[in-house]
């Protein structure tokens, strides 16, 4: 049985596409996946060994060999150009997920849909999107133990359509789709950055007034009112 959260990036998978699943781990999802019948073939790619063997030995012990292929490499330097037509990243960062969407741009060309799930820095990845010819056609956003987590799902199309140009920070920060919904996780994530964000603006405020420190105190606060504006409007 997959996480919640792993569930919550096999909805966004359109039936019968071809995927790959960048930094796969123990490719519980490829797995999953092609197990349902929902996608008839699918890529485990992982960079470091250990991860790597763990999908190989879980792939074989579901007698899935033909059907999911484990390859070893960094990002999307493990698949072809048109060889699928959705990407899935999930459990990284979003300065990971970023790069490896960056660094592998030309592997993108056939891809239709990516399905990213960012454990933090999702503004990196809208950002990146947004300046890489994206379109964001949804959000997700969901609790498993006590943990917060995103889903940013993107196809090639026009980049700045979920945005009002003239609202472009609260929204590339907090997410169109999500700022629309207000769910309870939604609220729960931020109203927990704004606590965050408080104490760190303390803390500064004890500490040797440097510019460096004023410049971050500028950015903190910056976010703080933007974030307010938004859950308490
Ligand atoms: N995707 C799974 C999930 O969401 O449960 C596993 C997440 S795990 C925390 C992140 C995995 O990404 C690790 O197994 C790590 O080895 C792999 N990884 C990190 N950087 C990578 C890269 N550049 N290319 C491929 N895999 C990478």
């Amino acid at each position: 049985k997959l996480s919640q959260r792993l569930e919550a990036v096999v909805k966004y998978i359109p039936t019968g596409s071809r995927i790959a699943d960048i930094g796969s781990d123990h490719a519980y999802l490829p797995c999953h996946v092609v197990r349902k019948g929902l996608v008839p073939f699918a890529i485990a790619g992982e960079v470091v060994e250990g991860p790597f063997q763990s999908a190989r030995k879980q792939v074989e012990s579901e007698g899935l060999t033909e059907e999911v292929s484990v390859r070893k490499g960094d990002g999307l330097e493990v698949i072809s150009a048109g060889e699928v037509d959705c990407i899935t990243i999930a459990g990284m960062g979003g300065a990971l997920i970023t790069s490896i969407l960056d660094r592998g741009k030309e592997r993108l060309v056939g891809v239709k849909r990516l399905i990213l799930q960012p454990n933090l820095s999702a503004i990196m990845i809208r950002q990146w999107l947004l300046e890489h010819g994206w379109e964001l056609i949804a959000e997700d956003i969901l609790e498993e133990d006590g943990k917060i987590y995103e889903i940013l799902v993107a196809e090639q199309g026009e980049p700045l359509r979920p945005y009002d140009q003239k609202n472009l920070p609260p929204l590339l920060l907090l997410g169109p789709f999500l700022m629309k919904e207000m769910s309870q996780p939604f609220k729960k994530k931020w109203k927990g950055e704004l606590e965050n964000w408080k104490r760190i603006v303390e803390k500064l405020d004890q500490a040797a007034k440097s510019d460096d420190n004023l410049r971050k105190r500028e950015q903190l606060m910056n976010n703080i009112r933007m974030v307010e504006e938004v859950l308490y409007q």
